[in-house]
């Protein structure tokens, strides 16, 4: 993968924009910087290596050369399309999830923010919102996806098993530049239906443990059965007294079992 392989590919796509970088500290830092001063709507930023990538609540993000897709996309939401931001990460997990799927592979989301396959991290996504007083000004979703077996880290750095498309697909996957062609053509078909039912329902049957007892450990730790989503893309519990739990967007996480 390079700028011009990159450039090539994804000529057919509307891009905003594209910055690609053979190291970087974090993508979404960059895309922030750009993003604030004027990126316009769908641009990229690419890197092949980063250094300092993140994950939610500053926890780190390995992407170590040549081994996966560490890619940045800026959104600037059309006014029809604010009521629905909170569910922006879905449309974004669903993406990848669906291009996992065109690959022969079974992924799951893990709510809110994790691609899994055979119950191991594939992908992670974290999303960081500019704001303008009181509506979203624009949004940065990060997008970390191990291809290679490379991108898999040490498992004592790890709270979650990880994996990559190479392990679970036990041969070479396709060229990163095509898997991110895939995952951006999807997510613009997604984006378009944006305020759709049917972008819920999709999105709640690729859930990882529905019906499965799970807990989600936030500022109050919730223990239930996972329903499903609602249509903000919260996510909905029913706990021992069968009472029915909303999980709102925050920092939560979720594991199996109880
Ligand atoms: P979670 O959703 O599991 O709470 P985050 O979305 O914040 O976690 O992602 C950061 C965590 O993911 C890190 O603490 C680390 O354990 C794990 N991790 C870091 N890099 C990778 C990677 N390339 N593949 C899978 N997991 C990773």
């Amino acid at each position: 993968m390079n700028e011009h392989s990159l450039r090539k590919k994804l000529s057919k796509l509307d891009i905003g924009g594209l910055r690609y970088f053979d190291s970087i500290g974090s993508t979404n830092d960059e895309a922030l910087a750009w993003a604030t001063s004027g990126a316009p709507d769908f641009s990229l930023v690419i890197a092949d290596e980063q250094t300092h990538g993140r994950g939610r609540l500053d926890r780190k993000w390995f992407t170590p050369k040549r081994s996966g897709l560490a890619v940045s996309l800026i959104l600037r939401l059309p006014a029809s399309h604010l009521p629905y931001f909170s569910r922006t990460g879905g449309l974004a997990a669903l993406s990848i999830a669906e291009t996992c799927s065109g690959l022969g592979l079974a992924p799951r989301i893990k709510w809110p923010n994790d691609i899994l396959i055979n119950s191991k991290k594939v992908a992670g996504i974290l999303i960081e919102n500019i704001w303008a007083g009181d509506e979203v000004d624009s949004l940065v979703i990060g997008m970390g996806v191990n291809v290679y077996k490379d991108s898999v880290p040490p498992a004592e750095l790890l709270q979650f098993p990880a994996t990559s498309l190479e392990d679970e697909l036990g041969k070479n996957p396709p060229a990163r530049e095509e898997i991110l062609f895939k995952i951006l053509s999807a997510f613009t078909h997604w984006r378009e239906r944006i305020g759709t039912d049917e972008l819920i329902q999709i999105w709640e049957k690729l859930l990882a443990f529905r019906g499965e007892q799970v807990q989600v450990s936030g500022d109050i730790p919730i223990t239930g059965e996972l329903l499903g989503l609602e249509s903000d893309g919260s996510l909905r519990l029913r706990d021992a007294s069968s009472k029915s739990v909303i999980v709102r967007f925050g920092d939560v996480s979720l594991r199996p079992g109880a």
